[in-house]
């Protein structure tokens, strides 16, 4: 059996871990001997350094760094451009960081690495998911599956709990009920609401939000920072880039010394002028108590979806390393009237859930090769979960499944006002993956020949609110006006939307649409940048 590795790939770091055949995932170090890998590439000329040593190099070299790129996953946009004036997008500085995380688990598992399992956020649209594929291929991985962290997250926590260790913990020790996983990391928040029963993890709702993590505290706190300079007579650290990366780190690590300390003091130098200033939990509290709050709003509102309220969630899981800041625990203790679960490793939890689905896929991939050895090569294998993790998990996870955290649906004209368009959802937001639902639409003239579908995201009716993710023509025989197509969509496991037709009239199907990606790289794009990615050394 081949190695499989499981990913996560944060906006401020990342981790790699591995199952082995007992089922018992653990961190794989990486060459510095670190379990966590900061997120952050170093252009150095035709080399990059990627890691801690990059990170250090943030405040010296802000213009050569680059970091926090997931959050610009999925837009077409460069992150960076090298003094030659090369652009660079975010999958390209993605498969950079993943690349050097490739070569330190070869390294340390003394054997090569060319399969992996990656996560994302739960809420990653189509076109971050996508993304993160490409990224995965440009680093020289097969990436076998996309997985949701609250998803990965929960199994590893389920599996590392021993039997007995909670009041209605089942026989063999796998937590039985509802579990809320309230993740928030350096860039992004997600909340996930999950059945586990049994060994089967089950999904119910989840959401969040890309644009809210450690790194949004750390925002507030350098404007606070900032101001109370200026105030003293200080100049304005923002104008510099490099005072400015030095003023986000001293900002970082004063809220993590406020994790633990009731109060710090931080040192600003510019202009020759040094301010002490003191700083308070309390003052910190304050300063991004809106931030907070409005992860309340997304939890809230998540538990509302699952049709639950506070005292149906049976287990708190805290995830990501935002959720050390103790205002996050005091949020939830408050909320939920219960203690949110300890002795969790925020930073490794995810990476080792994605290293369990990762067995998964190795395991199935294993199984698939024997029965087509037995049965002959050509014969089709079903895709239906296999039971060799069940197996090698002794029964402690038998069933993964997730749900699509987008609205999925098709640009539609009105039946009496062909001038209208409006968004026609095919298949819901949180509906178990995979997923294949379908809608009938109708020709708008005699003799139509070409059908278009112009795929989209989001829930309202109003394309102003929808994102379109992507769109394909097919050929349709021409009918009299009013002829009937039956559009399917479906999500695959991973997320990924693959759409197909069927002709009403005939129940013939037309085929399984390409859909063109705008936000994502093409087949050539993808070929040029994985040789260029390949070419470049990562240190
Ligand atoms: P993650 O993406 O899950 O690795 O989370 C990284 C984020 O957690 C960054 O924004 C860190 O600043 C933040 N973080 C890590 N440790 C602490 C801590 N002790 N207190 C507050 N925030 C922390």
């Amino acid at each position: 059996m081949t190695r499989v590795v499981g990913i996560d790939l944060g906006t401020t770091y990342c981790a790699v871990a591995v199952a082995d055949r007992s089922g018992s995932p653990s961190i794989v170090r990486n060459r510095e001997g670190e379990n966590i890998t900061p997120s952050v590439v170093m252009f150095q000329g035709d080399t990059v350094v990627v890691g801690s040593q990059a990170k250090r190099s943030a405040a010296t070299a802000p213009d050569h760094v680059v970091q926090f790129v997931k959050r610009y996953m999925g837009e077409t946009d460069p992150v960076y451009r090298s003094e030659s004036g090369t652009p660079y997008r975010p999958e390209e500085i993605s498969a950079l960081l993943l690349k050097r995380l490739k070569e330190d688990a070869e390294l340390v598992l003394g054997e090569p690495v060319e399969q992996a399992v990656i996560t994302v956020p739960a809420y990653f649209d189509d076109a971050r998911r996508r993304a993160t594929l490409d990224a995965g291929r440009l680093a020289g991985l097969e990436v076998l599956r996309i997985v949701n962290e609250p998803t990965a997250a929960a199994l590893a926590y389920g599996l590392g709990r021993s039997a007995g260790d909670g009041p209605d913990d089942g026989e063999d020790g796998a937590p039985i009920g509802t579990v809320l996983v309230y993740d928030l990391g350096g860039g992004t928040f997600d909340v996930t609401v999950m059945r586990v029963e049994d060994g089967d993890y089950t999904v119910v709702a989840t959401d969040g939000d890309r644009n809210l993590g450690g790194f949004d505290w750390d925002g507030a706190l350098m404007n606070h920072l900032n101001s109370a300079f200026m105030a003293a007579g200080g100049q304005d650290l923002n104008e510099d880039s490099g005072l400015q990366a030095e003023l986000r780190d001293k900002a970082e690590i004063a809220k993590r010394t406020l994790s633990t300390a009731a109060q710090t003091i931080v040192v600003l130098s510019a202009g020759g002028r040094h301010e002490q200033i003191p700083l308070s939990r309390e003052e910190f509290e304050e300063i991004t108590a809106e931030l907070l709050d409005r992860t309340r709003i997304i939890t809230e509102g998540v538990l509302e979806e699952a049709g639950l309220g506070w005292a149906d969630v049976d287990r708190l899981l805290l995830v990501g390393g935002s959720t050390r800041m103790p205002m996050v625990k005091e949020l939830l203790r408050r909320l939920s009237g219960a203690e949110p679960e300890r002795g969790i490793a925020q930073d490794e939890v995810v990476a080792l859930g994605a290293a369990l689905v990762a067995l998964d896929a190795a395991v199935r991939a294993e199984e698939a090769q024997d029965k087509r050895k037995y049965v002959g090569s050509g014969a089709s294998v079903d895709s239906a979960p296999g039971d060799g993790l069940a197996r090698l998990t002794q029964g402690r996870v038998k069933s993964i499944r997730d749900v699509t955290s987008q609205s999925l649906g098709m640009v539609a004209v009105h039946e009496e006002d062909h001038t209208l368009e409006y968004n026609a959802v095919i298949i819901p937001h949180n509906t178990p993956v995979p997923a294949k639902k379908s809608d009938t639409f109708h020709t708008l003239s005699d003799r139509q020949s070409r059908l278009r579908v112009r795929v989209t995201e989001g829930d309202d009716e109003d394309l102003a609110y929808v994102k379109t993710v992507g769109e394909g023509v097919i050929e349709i025989p021409r009918y009299p006006k009013g002829a009937p197509f039956e559009v399917f969509y479906s999500y695959d496991v991973d997320g990924i939307i693959h759409v197909e037709v069927k002709d009403g009239t005939t129940g013939r199907w037309l085929g399984e649409f390409e859909l063109e990606r705008p936000d994502n790289l093409d087949p050539a794009e993808l070929a040029e940048l994985g040789d260029r990615v390949a070419r470049i050394p990562t240190l």
